[in-house]
């Protein structure tokens, strides 16, 4: 049986034909937005699935997983993690040290925070992009939980998961308020778990 919020959080999203070019329905959630219950409802959804489960890394994808991401990574006491369009984030760091020069004369190396970036880039409907997120953001063995508004063909989750499971981190889920059924990016996925809170055709 369907959650008694689902259909809220579901009208509350408005579609609009054509945009941003013809044949697209784009899915609006700026109107969730305005629905202070339909918007509490849906990272509720999202917390009661995710509370618990060891997760330390929420991975919010620019934009909109920027809205949906940090409020659950609260309430689950988890860190929230920035997936970027690329140019974003601070620049790679060449060299990771300074020279200093001591009262005795010796030159030492001082040892600066790393900013390293890495990219990976991915195919959508027309053309690529390229997604960043800071090296140092996180460690080796965390789990982490992906967190964006919608999956179209896939693209954008699985470039996610590959950047993150490239810094050796554990993706536990990816979920998503929308899946655009019909362009089967569940599949792209192959056997990364995937959460949805609405399919749509
Ligand atoms: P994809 O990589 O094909 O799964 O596309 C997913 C990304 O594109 C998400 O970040 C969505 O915000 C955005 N997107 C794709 N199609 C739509 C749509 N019909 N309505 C709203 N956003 C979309």
């Amino acid at each position: 049986i369907q959650d008694p919020r689902i259909a809220g959080i579901s009208s509350s999203i408005r579609v609009i034909p054509d945009f941003p070019k013809p044949g697209i329905m784009f899915q609006d959630i700026t109107t969730l937005l305005l629905d202070p219950k339909a918007f509490k409802d849906t990272i509720d959804l999202f917390v009661e699935r995710y509370k618990g489960k060891d997760i330390s890394v929420v991975a919010g994808i620019e934009a909109r997983g920027f809205i949906f991401g940090p409020p659950i990574a609260l309430a689950i006491g988890a860190k929230f993690v920035p997936m970027r369009k690329p140019n974003k984030l601070p620049e790679t760091q060449k060299f990771p040290y300074k020279l200093v020069s001591c009262k005795e004369g010796n030159v030492i190396r001082v040892y600066i925070a790393s900013r390293e970036v890495i990219s990976e880039k991915y195919s959508l409907e027309y053309g690529t992009d390229i997604m960043e997120m800071h090296v140092g953001a996180v460690q080796p063995g965390e789990r982490a939980l992906v967190v964006d508004d919608l999956i179209a063909t896939g693209g954008t989750l699985c470039a996610a998961i590959k950047l993150l499971e490239r810094v050796g981190v554990h993706v536990v889920e990816s979920a998503c308020v929308i899946e655009l059924k019909e362009l089967k990016g569940r599949e792209r996925l192959v056997d990364k778990s995937l959460f949805v809170l609405i399919s749509s055709t």
